[in-house]
């Protein structure tokens, strides 16, 4: 099945994680996929490698989302070397966890910035594309802690949490434009940013899902799968869980 076969999509963050287990889904039915991340690092060579050779059209690029005039830059250079931006997956993001009463202004803003800000500065320069061409999808990944909250990430789950009213408002701005603004909140994936976490933590979330297991990133993949493509085509504005059923 080539859901996506033709169309341009725009990975942040990438190079690793959920966003690396989207860009080699997408390319696996046929999109061609620019892909970015902080650094032109080992990371991104190879899997630029691997995604040329499904044959599709792949492209790395060093730009850091939480910047306005980088993420500018990286659109019009998508564009210029694709001939358009289809599809936008606003996946970049970090976590500083803390409570409360240990949290820096530091860590609040950084979180607020590289998680949500970034979301704006790649949807204001691809709108522009793709309200043109008078189609897009555009996905911003946010998480269930946007939903419910969780004690130790109030930076994130606001940022997470506001990516989800970006995504409603945006998405009743450019309907009539036929672009399509989803949001995904993702639960406990299995990547880097969760390895981190201490081994109690991830055994008390084990046991707060469902389905008994974390998921996978290709698990997140599967769903950006279906919110880019037409089979979506008259869903926008929506959040979709991909949590093992902890969201509830
Ligand atoms: P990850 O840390 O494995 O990967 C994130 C990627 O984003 C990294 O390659 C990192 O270098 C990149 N990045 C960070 N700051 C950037 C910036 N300013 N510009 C460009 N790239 C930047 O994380 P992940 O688990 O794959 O998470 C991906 C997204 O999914 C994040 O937005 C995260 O908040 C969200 N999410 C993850 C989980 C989970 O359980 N893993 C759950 C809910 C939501």
């Amino acid at each position: 099945m080539d859901l996506l076969q033709g169309k341009t999509a725009l990975v942040t963050g990438g190079s690793r994680g959920i966003g690396k287990a989207i860009a080699l889904a997408f390319a696996g039915v046929g999109a061609n996929v620019a892909f970015s991340d902080l650094a032109y690092d080992d990371a991104a060579r190879e899997l630029e490698k691997e995604l040329n050779g499904m044959g599709v059209k792949a492209k790395a690029y060093a730009s850091d989302a939480s910047n306005f005039m980088e993420s500018e830059n990286l659109v019009n250079e998508v564009v210029a070397e694709f001939g358009s931006i289809d599809i936008l997956v606003n996946n970049a993001g970090i976590t500083r966890d803390t409570l409360m009463m240990r949290m820096s202004e530091e860590m609040w803003d950084d979180v607020i910035r590289i998680n949500l800000k970034s979301a704006f500065n790649l949807t204001k320069a691809a709108q522009k594309f793709m309200l043109k061409q008078r189609h897009g999808s555009i996905i911003n990944m946010s998480s269930i802690v946007g939903l419910a909250g969780n004690a130790g990430q109030a930076n994130y789950a606001a940022s997470k949490a506001g990516m989800i009213a970006f995504t409603k408002s945006v998405a009743q701005e450019i309907g009539a434009r036929n672009i399509r603004v989803n949001a995904i909140a993702p639960g406990f994936i299995e990547t880097e940013m969760t390895a981190k976490l201490p081994e109690d933590v991830k055994k008390e979330w084990a046991e707060k899902i469902p389905l008994k297991k974390g998921g996978q990133p290709e698990d997140v993949a599967n769903l950006a799968i279906f919110l880019a493509s037409d089979m979506a085509s008259y869903i926008t504005g929506q959040v979709i869980s991909v949590c093992g059923g902890m969201n509830r």
